[in-house]
């Protein structure tokens, strides 16, 4: 019966992933270049050697490797899920407003910002993702920051924890953000309450998700913003597209030109060391590992997603067969 082959072809490629997943954790655990970043002193703390790889598929299978659930700050992959709730909440006129969609090749704590225009370059640099949370609407810090926990939840299937001293040490040390801020609100792209929504940007930075959690948002993300496991809308399609299209631009900061080369597929990644990638209509990749190379990627993660890539032909263009007409 077609059924039947279907999802034997299914528990088949469940197979061939697990292989594979298994397969790239051994071999890249060994790989110890690169550093944690330690610009945010509490950051300096994690045990570098922590690894993991998972993957979560639009009907809610998960196939993983390694430190699953190992807990770690989402950073800048938060930047992702803060511009849909963005375009949701504000529409895609007002937020262009504020923020393009061009990549900067620049660093994503550039002080930059896109003059003709008066906005901020792209929302995946810290100077966007700051003008996106000044968008969170409440009335003071503590309905604002429940804004975005919900947003997680919904992402999440629970509501998230924040780690406080990652969230106090990038309060305390932030100074390069807030000069981007302080910019932002010299040019009128934010709003005048400039430390409650950095105080807002460095509390959507320090909540806590494992690996497992990344896949399945990028699973989420995969399927339509219809959550796998939950049923729940998350994340209307629309607006999904825009979020996929920033990511695959922008996603991995001044490495994103190579990254759409090689890999061929939209990704956030952040300093805490995870890396997101979405698969349209297929799932989630995600890794953790907390040592950056000089653009701020996870080393190990940006390897893994270089060579799942490769082995799946998951690359945006791979050549597949061509459509010949029939003579
Ligand atoms: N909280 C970090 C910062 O603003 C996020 C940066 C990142 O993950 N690239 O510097």
């Amino acid at each position: 019966m077609p059924e039947t082959s279907e999802s034997d072809e299914r528990n088949q490629r469940e197979v061939w992933a697990r292989e594979v997943v298994a397969r790239l954790h051994d071999d890249h655990a060994p790989l110890t270049d690169g550093v944690p970043a330690d610009y945010i002193p509490e950051l300096a703390d994690v045990d570098p050697d922590t690894f993991a790889i998972s993957v979560a598929m639009v009907d809610g299978r998960r196939v993983g490797a390694g430190a699953g659930t190992h807990p770690f700050t989402i950073q800048s992959i938060s930047k992702l899920l803060m511009y849909g709730l963005a375009l949701e909440t504000h529409g895609r006129e007002a937020v262009m407003r504020r923020v393009g969609v061009a990549p900067t090749g620049d660093s994503f704590n550039a002080i930059l910002l896109d003059e003709d225009d008066n906005r901020a370059p792209n929302p995946m640099v810290n100077a966007g993702a700051m003008a996106i949370t000044d968008l969170v609407v409440g009335d003071s810090i503590g309905a604002r920051v429940d804004v975005v926990r919900s947003l997680y939840e919904r992402y999440l299937g629970r509501l998230p924890e924040l780690d406080h001293h990652v969230w106090a040490s990038e309060q305390a040390t932030g100074n390069r953000n807030r000069a981007i801020a302080y910019l932002m609100l010299s040019r009128g792209i934010i709003e005048d309450r400039v430390e409650e929504t950095l105080d807002l940007y460095f509390a959507q930075c320090s909540v806590l998700v494992t690996c497992d959690d990344l896949a399945m948002i990028g699973a989420t993300l995969a399927n339509h913003g219809v959550h796998p496991t939950t049923g729940e809308q998350v994340v209307a399609p629309e607006v999904v597209r825009d979020m996929l299209s920033v990511a695959l631009t922008c996603g991995m900061y001044d490495y994103a030109g190579e990254w759409v080369f090689t890999v061929g597929i939209p990704a956030k990644s952040g300093v805490g060391g995870g890396i997101l990638g979405i698969l349209p209509g297929v799932g989630g990749l995600a890794t953790f590992s907390p040592r950056l190379d000089q653009f701020g990627n996870s080393v190990r993660g940006v390897k893994v997603f270089e060579e799942f890539s490769a082995q799946f032909g998951l690359h945006l263009f791979d050549p597949g067969r061509p459509w010949r007409p029939s003579r």
